[in-house]
Formats: C-alpha cells, structure tokens, sequence
C-alpha cells in the first residue's frame, strides 16, 4: 500500500502545483481587466475577462476537490479502509484504483 500512497501524494503535488497555476493567471487576467477599466469603463473585452476569470476560478474549484479527494484517499489508507467503495462497503475494483486511484467508490455507487 505504500505505493498506493506514493501515487497519491504525487496526485496531490501535481493538483497544488496546477492550483498555483491558476491563482497566477487569474491575478493576471484582474490586473489586466484594471487596466483596461481605467483605460474605457465599456471597454466590449470586459464580458471576455469575466468569463476567463469564471473559467479559472471553475478550474481552481475542481482542483481542490481533486485535493480533497486525494486526501480522503490517504486518509482510508491510513485507517486501512482504502479500496473499500465508502457507499455500499464493498471492495473496489482493482483496475478501478489502478485508474483512479482516490476512487471513493465502486463503479455501480459512482454511476448512481
Ligand atoms: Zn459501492
């Protein structure tokens, strides 16, 4: 299980690294949009920087569920309930995990 949680810890490097990424250019795009509302307050791009920031702002929110699913992950391991579907209690799929290993559940409870 060790390797379980190698994979995960990386899962989680990589998702925090990703949720600096977005905290950046969501900085840059509010500077930008700043800028540009000092320079015409009916500046036409101002509906396409609130949609780009609505866009990161999207993406940072899944990245931190994909954190918290990690973390959840490493949290059954630790109490030896990983790979247990935490719906029905049944156990999950090996090639499941392999997939996704933060799977919560078994395929039929995530399909539900
Ligand atoms: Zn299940």
């Amino acid at each position: 299980m060790d390797e379980v949680a190698a994979v995960l810890r990386e899962r989680r490097r990589e998702a925090l690294e990703r949720l600096a990424g977005t905290g950046a250019e969501r900085d840059a795009v509010v500077a930008a949009s700043r800028e540009q509302v000092a320079d015409d307050e009916h500046d036409p791009e101002d509906a396409t920087i609130a949609y780009e920031r609505r866009l990161l702002d999207a993406l940072a929110h899944d990245v931190r569920e994909r954190v918290a699913e990690v973390d959840a992950a490493l949290d059954r391991l630790e109490r030896g309930t990983y790979g247990t579907c935490t719906r029905c209690h049944r156990p999950v799929p090996v090639e499941r995990l392999r997939a996704l290993p933060s799977a919560a559940t078994c395929v039929t409870c995530a399909s539900r």
